[in-house]
């Protein structure tokens, strides 16, 4: 069995492989689905990455902040981090913004979900403080991100739009506040220290593009995720 996917961080960083799954893979086992069908997505991507099962690191994600290396426990994280070669770190999203870094002087990477709630509380910012702790200077990683909600797509109330800087809220006349989340994304990493030009805006918009899963359109009760995944090259 195969399945489609877009690569990532190919010009920018050859010294990692990246991608997101597109619709009609699963491997995300926590939101529903069939347990034996996800567990064969994970082993897909451990065959596509050439590693065993258990160097597929794929946390219980919870909008939570919580940072963990791979090998760490795995259970309400939402970013993982590692300098080990050979290791595939994995976020599951649905219209969140799945975030993929590499620094490849250190050969440290690492992968976040940032949903708003996980943004709102420094997520990124928080990954990018975990791989320094393992050597990887924030001037030199690189960023990419998949596919996530657009600005034109992404309503929120007022309480959620007022827990965001001003600079990445869109109000249309009359209607309400709309919020670009690859911005916010973008200005965390750029207060961590990133360089603005090794920093990739969302590659696509999970609503827009059906290519990619986005519980917005498909519904609150979609099992299924688009996998983003990261390993340094052996
Ligand atoms: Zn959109």
């Amino acid at each position: 069995m195969n399945f489609e996917f877009t690569a990532l961080l190919t010009a920018q960083a050859p010294e990692v492989t990246a991608l997101v799954t597109h619709r009609g893979f699963n491997a995300c086992w926590y939101a529903g689905a069939d347990a034996a069908s996800s567990a064969e997505g994970r082993r897909l991507i451990a065959r596509h990455f050439g590693v065993g099962d258990d160097a597929v690191f794929m946390p219980r994600q919870t909008h939570s902040v919580r940072v963990a290396y791979a090998g760490e426990d795995l259970d309400g994280v939402d970013a993982l981090v590692t300098s080990r070669r050979g290791a595939v770190l994995c976020i599951n999203t649905a219209d969140c913004l799945p975030l993929l870094l590499v620094d490849t002087v250190a050969g440290v990477i690492g992968a976040a979900h940032c949903g708003w709630r996980g943004t709102v509380a420094g997520i990124a910012s928080r990954t990018v403080e975990r791989m320094a702790a393992i050597g990887a200077d924030p001037s030199r990683i690189v960023a990419a991100m998949g596919p996530c909600i657009c600005p034109a797509c992404f309503e929120v109330g007022p309480e959620v739009a007022a827990l965001f800087p001003a600079e990445v809220l869109v109000e249309p006349s009359g209607g309400r506040p709309h919020v670009d989340l690859g911005a916010a994304v973008s200005l965390q990493l750029l207060a961590s220290g990133l360089r603005h030009d090794s920093i990739s805006l969302p590659m696509a918009c999970s609503m827009h593009d059906s290519r990619f899963h986005s519980v917005r359109r498909e519904g609150r009760d979609l099992p299924y995720r688009t996998l983003s995944a990261i390993i340094l090259n052996q």
